[in-house]
């Protein structure tokens, strides 16, 4: 009876505890839901939050160490998503917080500020590199498989405690980008140089919008030939920009800034417009011409006015369908969304062929091939490169050629300069080839040229 007495007892103590203990636990998650400070996802800060602890952090000195701010962001976050899906993302967002504020770096807040961007705030004294580099190697695994990334992180040591939280934010996001080596040293401190180089940049993307008014960018055409017959059957559009002071300037030096401030589609929309317009008039002359492919940048993708005006052109009845091309990359195809390779599925049924370009040379070749029907599929030019020289790359080779046929592509090989590599790629049954040996990239009346001597001999 006694027995009886205290289980009963035991157990409704355990019971109430139990309810209370729930109910503090919903409250908490309430709290933490309905807290505008914080990340529903991953319970760390927001960029809100971080902003508002640490004004009131230099404010009140609370801490009286030096401070810095730490921003991180995850390369290839988006291959992640792809190769594991989306509640592995999740949780790599997750595990990125729990590593942070459980490392000897002992953040005083962390915060995700939007996507894969996380920052800390933390003591100087903290700032233990090793740390620091080891927390930006990671490896995710699921299954048998097992996927290693690395994080950047950009550092602003608090010097000025005048400027904004935001602006911190900025300076260190900016570093970020001026890490060499991610996997030597992962991480980048702030100065003002970078500031200048910055100002540089923007200075250089004003001064190529100023270009385009004035004409002073150009399109260039690369032939590309019939690898059996030797006879220019279509080209690729490449811009370059006759700079009045700093001379010719090739695309390498100004599309990755314009890539990063936005205005790629400014510039992808003037080639699109002035090849567009070139190919017209020659037609209306009657003269003759061969199709040219356009390279597009996977933000073009996102740029109704550049879509618009291209579906435009292509509806346009003084140019015969298929005469204009386009390129993608495959890491630009692989970071659309499913609205934007719709958009390539429409187009490509407008009778525009779509090309694939540098095949080969990142994470996700198969997965584009595999989901949709490239009409041609360009050899990465490093494969080129390897001819003759590493028995295993020829082999491989020979597999994407006898690979695209079989789902029904064409291969283009890029970077073709000796003849024995264009012996090689004949031998193997390569489609087309493009390359200095054959023709450099032509200026306008250089290619009208060539195109009129074909003219001549077919006629
Ligand atoms: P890409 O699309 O892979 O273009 C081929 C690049 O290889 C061109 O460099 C071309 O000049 C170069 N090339 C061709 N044959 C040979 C060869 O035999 N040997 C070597 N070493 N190189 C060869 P370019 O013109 O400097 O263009 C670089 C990249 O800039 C292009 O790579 C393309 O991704 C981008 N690009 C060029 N024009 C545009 C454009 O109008 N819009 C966009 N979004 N990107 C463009
Ligand atoms: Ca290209
Ligand atoms: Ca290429």
């Amino acid at each position: 009876m006694m027995m009886e007495h205290i289980l009963i007892t035991f157990l409704a103590c355990f019971v109430i505890f139990l309810i209370c203990y729930i109910g503090r636990m919903h409250q908490k998650i309430q709290r933490l839901h309905n807290d505008k400070d914080h990340d529903t996802l991953t319970g760390a800060y927001n960029r809100t939050g971080f902003i508002r602890r640490t004004e009131k952090i230099i404010q009140d000195c609370t801490v009286s160490d030096e401070l810095c701010v730490l921003f991180f962001n995850i390369k290839g976050f988006k291959v992640i998503n792809e190769l594991f899906g989306l509640d592995a993302g999740d949780k790599v967002l997750r595990q990125s917080v729990e590593l942070l504020q459980t490392s000897q770096l002992k953040p005083l807040l962390t915060a995700r500020i939007e996507a894969d961007h996380f920052v800390c705030l933390i003591r100087q004294s903290n700032l233990i590199y090793d740390e620091l580099v080891s927390l930006c190697h990671r490896t995710y695994v699921m299954d048998d498989k097992q996927f290693n990334f690395y994080c950047r992180c950009g550092i602003y040591m608090v010097t000025d405690k005048t400027i904004n939280v935001s602006s911190m934010f900025d300076r260190a996001k900016l570093a970020k980008e001026f890490i060499l080596d991610d996997y030597a040293q992962p991480y980048a401190i702030y100065d003002n140089s970078m500031r200048d180089g910055f100002v540089a940049k923007n200075e250089l993307t004003s001064q190529l919008l100023r270009a385009l008014k004035d004409n002073e960018v150009k399109v260039y055409y690369q032939p590309i030939y019939e690898a059996k017959t030797k006879k220019a059957v279509s080209a690729e559009a490449l811009v370059r920009w006759e700079n009045s002071q700093m001379g010719q300037l090739f695309p390498g030096q100004f599309i990755p800034i314009l890539e990063e401030n936005g205005y790629i589609s400014e510039l992808d929309l003037y080639i699109a417009n002035h090849t567009t317009e070139f190919l017209r008039n020659r037609t209306a002359q009657g003269k003759f011409t061969i199709p040219v492919s356009l390279n597009l940048s996977r933000k073009d993708f996102y740029n109704t006015k550049m879509i618009d005006m291209l579906i435009s052109n292509l509806r346009d009845t003084y140019l015969p369908v298929g005469y204009v091309c386009i390129e993608i990359t495959e890491s630009a195809y692989a970071s659309l969304a499913e609205h934007n390779s719709e958009i390539l599925n429409m187009i490509k049924k407008m009778g525009v062929k779509i090309l694939l370009d540098d095949f080969g040379s990142g994470y996700s070749s198969f997965s584009a091939i595999q989901d949709f029907d490239f009409d041609i599929i360009k050899l990465d030019i490093g494969f080129t490169r390897q001819i003759g020289v590493n028995k295993n790359a020829e082999w491989i080779i020979q597999s994407i050629i006898d690979m695209s046929h079989h789902i029904g592509s064409k291969v283009i090989a890029e970077g073709v300069e000796t003849q024995q590599q264009a012996d090689f790629l004949v031998g193997m049954n390569c489609d087309y080839i493009q390359g200095y040996l054959y023709s450099k990239p032509l200026s306008q009346p250089e290619f009208e040229n060539l195109l009129d001597r074909y003219q001549e001999t077919i006629a």
